[in-house]
């Protein structure tokens, strides 16, 4: 299937830990572990994304989407676009402090907010839903040594299916893996995925991916919303 990645990779991630983490880029580690499966690829930055255009998104199964400091500077029209996508079928994947991107937020409607503390703490993440199509393969729960800490209260929609909940070592839990459909389109919010901690490495957790972007692709895609008038079937 066709993968569209957006990654901001500013220059906090070119240098340090985050470099250290991910070499290639969190763009790079997953455009990687998707072109494995034989998955097309496409990546975006912040550099890039404004540019990105809608027959690149026609041409999207499935989006995955990085984001942290540079939410403000995604194009208002272009997060529209996507969002519209979205409903029009293309799946979406916000991974971690994309709980704030804001064609989720779109899509979502709700503040999207959270509780953080970032000390590298242990996360363990339960599947609560081991029937799911994204948690297929799955142990009962998955360990990730680092992570940092997302709690709850969660301003999200209570989602349509949850999939994962991660309890934190510092004692707090968190709606780690959670579905909505808007429209024609899938959505998949996962929380792992701190820039300086490489959980995007861990097997499990590439099983997720991999499991998540066969769900979220598109099962009917419509090139618009219309509201037609339209005769009638039978003579009246
Ligand atoms: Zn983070």
């Amino acid at each position: 299937m066709k993968i569209t990645i957006y990654n901001e990779f500013n220059e906090h991630h070119k240098t340090g830990k985050v470099l250290q983490a991910y070499p290639k880029g969190i763009h790079g580690a997953l455009k990687d572990l998707f072109e494995s499966k034989k998955h097309e690829v496409k990546t975006f930055t912040l550099e890039t994304i404004n540019s990105i255009t809608l027959d690149v998104l026609k041409d999207t199964d499935v989006m995955i989407w990085w984001g942290h400091m540079n939410h403000q500077d995604i194009k208002e029209e272009v997060a529209d676009m996507i969002a519209e996508q979205v409903r029009l079928g293309m799946g979406f994947i916000a991974l971690h402090s994309s709980h704030l991107a804001k064609p989720l937020k779109k899509l979502l409607g709700t503040p999207c907010t959270l509780k953080w503390r970032e000390i590298d703490e242990k996360e363990r993440l339960w599947v609560v839903n081991p029937a799911h199509p994204i948690a297929k393969g799955l142990p009962e729960y998955i360990e990730i040594p680092h992570d940092e800490m997302y709690g709850e209260p969660f301003a999200i929609p209570t989602p349509d299916e949850l999939v994962f909940i991660g309890w934190f070592q510092g004692g707090n839990v968190f709606r780690s893996g959670c579905c909505y459909q808007r429209g024609y389109g899938k959505i998949f919010y996962f929380q792992p995925g701190h820039e300086t901690n490489p959980v995007y490495e861990i097997k499990e957790i590439q099983q997720i991916l991999l499991n998540a972007v066969d769900w979220a692709k598109p099962v009917f895609r419509a090139n618009e919303f219309s509201c037609p008038n339209v005769e009638s079937l039978e003579k009246i």
